[in-house]
């Protein structure tokens, strides 16, 4: 006879609102929920049984009706500028990575929003392997929570890119739900809105939504100054060309004193001239901008180079005449092919 087990939902897929409304059902006081959410994003355990003032029969009800999905990394490898990268396997079988990255006094964690990605950027690693699917809200949130429990010294975690795997305004839902729970500083994750950043290909139809919901930094993958070279290099510009999205920068509720930041890969002799810089300074007019400029990361099999460290330099150059922040940043863990933003997808 074939046993058929029922698949219990994962704990961490509920937010307080489901939790309390779950336990209000079967007549268990809802405070009980608030409770329970501390022990999984404030104290991180890893199982019912370590919740100790929940009563044995609450554990038991919850045991019964709920999964506990594990944040224990499969793979851990370590980069010589000091970054690492954490392999997280799913149920499914699919693997996302997570790169962990030392800052002068903190720790930034790059997470992915999707298996893979549908957005087909030329020159990135992700696309390669298409959308395989959307990641949940647990799923992004267990990624934080891995690394948390693996971060050893006094230095904290404190910064959150969305900008691993995946084009994270393409998985809204369950995107904003991680990015609720993250910034949640009463019974979730902890961490300021202030440091926290979404990084999108410029899905811009999201845009209201995600100012509407809620108050986290917006980083904008920009790569071309002209539509032409943009719709080669991002596909999506066919559909959200330059002006517009420049428009939906300039409308875009920001919280007081910030900016966007524009990403701007520097491909050598795609976008990387002065011409380009004095046409980016010109575009980023209407818009509060910073600019993150980013020397192309050479992976197995990409047709385009990185520009020499000159170029770069002069690149910047005429941002700064023109006033603007412009930071030079080079991917972490480039030896352990786990760049922020071009992770690769060996292992699906
Ligand atoms: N899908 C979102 C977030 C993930 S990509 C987005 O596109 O913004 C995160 C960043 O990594 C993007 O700015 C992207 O332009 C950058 N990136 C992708 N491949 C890269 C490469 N080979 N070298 C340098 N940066 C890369
Ligand atoms: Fe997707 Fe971002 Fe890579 Fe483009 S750069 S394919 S949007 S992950």
């Amino acid at each position: 006879m074939k046993i058929l087990t029922e698949i219990k939902p994962d704990i961490k897929e509920l937010n307080k609102d489901e939790l309390t409304r779950w336990f209000k059902e079967r007549g268990v006081q809802p405070y009980r929920s608030i409770q329970i959410m501390r022990w999984l994003y404030v104290k991180l355990v890893d199982s019912f049984n370590e919740m100790t003032d929940i009563s044995i029969e609450n554990r038991q009800i919850l045991s019964e009706n709920f999964s506990f999905s594990t944040t224990h990394p499969k793979q851990i490898e370590s980069s010589a500028d000091g970054s690492k990268k954490y392999l997280f396997e799913l149920k499914d079988g699919n693997a996302i990575e997570t790169v962990l990255i030392p800052e002068k006094n903190h720790y930034t964690l790059c997470i992915s929003t999707q298996v893979g990605c549908a957005m087909g950027c030329r020159f990135c690693m992700t696309a390669k392997s298409g959308l395989i699917r959307n990641l949940t809200q647990a799923e992004i949130i267990n990624q934080v929570i891995g690394a948390l429990k693996d971060i050893t010294d006094e230095k904290r975690l404190t910064n959150i890119v969305l900008m691993g795997m995946g084009e994270p305004l393409a998985n809204y839902e369950n995107v904003i739900r991680a990015i609720n729970l993250l910034t949640d500083t009463d019974s979730g994750l902890h961490f300021s809105t202030r440091r926290v950043t979404l990084s999108t290909s410029g899905l811009i139809p999201r845009f209201s939504d995600l100012s509407r919901d809620t108050r986290i930094n917006l980083a904008v993958s920009l790569n071309a100054t002209d539509n032409k070279t943009r719709d080669k290099l991002m596909p999506i510009n066919k559909k959200f060309p330059l002006e517009k999205l420049i428009d939906a920068c300039a409308d875009y509720k920001l919280a007081p004193r910030n900016k966007i930041t524009f990403e701007y890969i520097l491909i050598r002799g795609v976008n990387d001239s002065i011409e380009d810089a004095n046409r980016l300074a010109k575009l980023l007019r209407p818009v509060k901008a910073k600019i993150n400029l980013i020397p192309f990361n050479e992976h197995p099999g990409s047709e385009f180079k990185r520009p020499d460290e000159s170029a770069v330099l002069k690149f910047q150059a005429v941002l700064h005449q023109k006033n603007y922040t412009a930071i030079i940043r080079h991917s972490k863990g480039r030896d352990i092919s786990a760049a922020c933003g071009q992770l690769s997808a060996k292992q699906n």
